[in-house]
């Protein structure tokens, strides 16, 4: 039976040092690092992906592209089959209760915490950022544990928006606006809210280095902030099992799930930092 000392050295034999030194090394000299984190992070805390071999959709059709104009048509209906949908068992909805954050999500939040990761970018919808401590955090494509006014973009946690199924849809909890509420996640066809690709933006513009972690990096606009990054000479540290169109760019590849190289990379960077007499 292995002991906890060998299965970190099981991992570590697997894992790529020299690539983990190099991605230290930069993040060890940043200050305003920007991450873009993907399925891949949440694939390995139980949740299914979408696409590729064994996703979701590759198995039981992707949701139709026109889900936003349906919505829009009559969000009244759209709320009474959500509220019917509840009722029935869901693959998805399940892992995504059962899911927890694992050890790349809580590397990820301390590297924040050491003032070096300023920004972190996810099209992760599962809050498992949040709840591992993560604080700046725009999350792209919606939170599912959040609602969202579809007329001045307020959002609310669910727990705080009354739905009233007598009364479908929900409205805006300001006063003045009075828009009608919908789940916080991105349905196809629906714009990124104009705020949160602002930020993207704005915070991409400032990083001094990007990480991309766990995306195949196809979806825009996510797919542009690292490219946009590099043009200014920014470092790219890609972070994925798999090779994507992102891995010709990268200064630094990690070729290892998240959960095991993100951990060894903050620690790699927390020991060059206080060499160096930072704060830890
Ligand atoms: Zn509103």
């Amino acid at each position: 039976m292995l002991t906890a000392t060998d299965r970190i050295a099981a991992v570590t034999d697997t894992l790529d040092l020299d690539a983990i030194a190099a991605a230290a090394e930069l993040l060890a000299h940043a200050q305003h690092a920007v991450a873009l984190a993907g399925a891949g992070m949440s694939k390995e805390s139980g949740i299914p992906t979408f696409r590729g071999e064994g996703g979701l959709w590759t198995r039981l059709g992707e949701p139709p592209l026109n889900q936003y104009e349906t919505f829009a048509a009559d969000p009244r209906r759209w709320w009474e089959r959500r509220l019917e949908e509840a009722q029935q068992p869901n693959e998805f909805a399940g892992a995504l209760e059962a899911a927890e954050p694992n050890p790349g999500h809580v590397a990820l939040a301390e590297l924040e915490a050491m003032g070096v990761l300023g920004h972190l970018i996810t099209q992760n919808i599962d809050d498992l950022h949040r709840r591992a401590g993560q604080r700046a955090i725009t999350e792209i494509h919606g939170n599912r544990h959040w609602m969202r006014c579809t007329a001045c973009g307020t959002r609310w946690p669910r727990d705080e928006i009354t739905i009233d199924p007598q009364s479908l849809p929900p409205h805006c909890l300001e006063s003045a606006c009075g828009g009608i509420v919908k789940n916080d996640t991105v349905m196809f066809g629906e714009p990124i809210p104009f705020g949160a690709l602002l930020t993207c933006e704005r915070e991409t513009d400032q990083a001094d280095c990007f990480l991309t972690i766990g995306t195949s990096a196809v979806v825009y606009p996510a797919a542009q902030y690292p490219v946009d990054a590099v043009r200014r000479g920014v470092p790219l540290i890609e972070v994925n099992p798999e090779e994507t169109p992102l891995s010709e760019i990268a200064s630094v590849i990690v070729r290892a799930p998240s959960g095991e190289a993100l951990p060894r990379i903050v620690a790699a960077v927390r020991a060059r930092r206080a060499a160096a007499g930072r704060a830890p």
